[in-house]
């Protein structure tokens, strides 16, 4: 935790009104809320101490002796309150978070009588592999995920067809039960769970059989996911609402797909690049010509200049992968390999003694802009 104090964390006066309070840490609380900062972990201790400012300078009666004690004592005498042994009672700094968050925008805020609100269902997580193939054209794959669904048989409300829950008798529907308790500030009023209906406020006395009075049944979905031509190793396909079922009256949760491409043997990927090896004979690397090469595209021919040295480099724009939703194509990067040739037979063995008698006192075999061109070319290809 910061030594910020919690007036400065919430970034208010410390003679602030209830509502400048309740808009500073609605304004903060956005702005630093989980959903919109996944992974981000500044973000999430940000959160939590809004969360814990909030707490505190909410509820006039923890604020007032927190303005009396101050800071470090306030917050040292906080975490010993959960051990019950000494310090001070009453200030319980281990929330859940959501929980502050739903309570605070179903509008039970301001202390006093929150009810809890139903929960919203779990995100859920899937790993897809896919090969290189249905990565770089596109696809629709059926997967099968395990999750929370609704109950069929009771429609989410947990009771059997034609009854209903009772109102609870403990907290009398409220779902929280009024703790008073004595601390060296005084006397503390709190608000804890019930514990007859955790918090629900009914009881139900007929649980529907199927779910056992949850609502919610543990299935198998199949579920239809396109893929976009393009995608890469880590892009996340992100559905709504395909995650685990909330509790009735809320939103189900999201169903997150995180992307694996396998490699091709035929082609490396770079992002929208891809790169391939092309082999061409001696000859047709010294007199120049046509060579067929595989692109993604089926296959293409390319036109090998006269003189060509291995470790050329020939660009194909617009041959690559396509970029997702997008008419976009990268390149295609061929590295020419020139094959050299064993000598099977007498004639071949005296072509190239005569070969190279035609090159005889010509030092120069290759032109230097050509030994340049090499170099580059190695370079180019094997810089990633
Ligand atoms: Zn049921
Ligand atoms: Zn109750």
């Amino acid at each position: 935790m910061s030594n910020k104090n919690y007036y400065e964390i919430l970034g208010v006066n410390s003679n602030a009104s209830d509502s400048e309070i309740k808009s500073a840490f609605k304004k903060q609380a956005i702005k630093y809320h989980p959903d919109r900062n996944k992974g981000n972990a500044e973000a999430e201790k940000k959160f939590k101490e809004i969360n814990e400012a909030y707490q505190v300078l909410s509820d006039a009666n923890k604020r007032a002796s927190y303005d009396r004690v101050g800071h470090d004592a306030y917050t040292k005498g906080a975490s010993y309150g959960s051990s019950s042994s000494g310090g001070f009672e009453g200030f319980d700094m281990d929330f859940d978070l959501g929980d502050i968050f739903s309570s605070f925008f179903t509008g039970g805020f301001g202390g006093g009588k929150t009810k809890r609100g139903p929960k919203p269902g779990e995100d859920l997580e899937y790993r897809l592999t896919l090969t290189f193939d249905e990565a770089v054209f596109g696809c629709t794959k059926d997967i099968f995920i395990k999750r929370k669904d609704r109950c069929g048989v009771c429609s989410g409300t947990g009771s059997k067809a034609g009854t209903d829950k009772t109102t609870c008798d403990k907290c009398h529907g409220s779902g929280q039960i009024k703790v008073q308790r004595n601390t060296p500030f005084g006397s503390m009023v709190s608000m804890t769970t019930c514990s007859k209906c955790s918090g629900a406020g009914k009881i139900n006395l007929n649980p529907c059989v199927n779910c056992r009075g949850n609502g919610k049944v543990n299935a198998e979905k199949k579920i239809t996911i396109d893929i976009p031509r393009g995608i890469d190793t880590g892009q996340v396909i992100s559905m709504r609402g395909e995650g685990e079922v909330g509790d009735l009256g809320a939103p189900s949760g999201d169903l997150y797909i995180t992307i694996n491409v396998m490699n091709s043997n035929k082609f490396k990927r770079k992002g929208n690049d891809v790169f391939t090896d092309h082999h061409i004979p001696i000859w047709l690397a010294i007199l120049g010509g046509e060579s067929v090469i595989e692109t993604l595209d089926g296959e293409y021919k390319i036109n090998i200049k006269e003189g060509t040295q291995s470790g050329t480099v020939q660009v194909l724009k617009g041959k690559g992968v396509h970029k997702v939703n997008s008419n976009f194509r990268g390149e295609h990067h061929v590295n020419i390999i020139v094959d050299i040739p064993s000598i099977h037979n007498e004639s071949q063995r005296q072509a190239v003694e005569m070969l190279k008698e035609t090159y005889a006192g010509n030092k120069e075999y290759f032109s230097e802009k050509k030994q340049e061109n090499k170099k580059k070319g190695f370079k180019k290809f094997f810089s990633f």
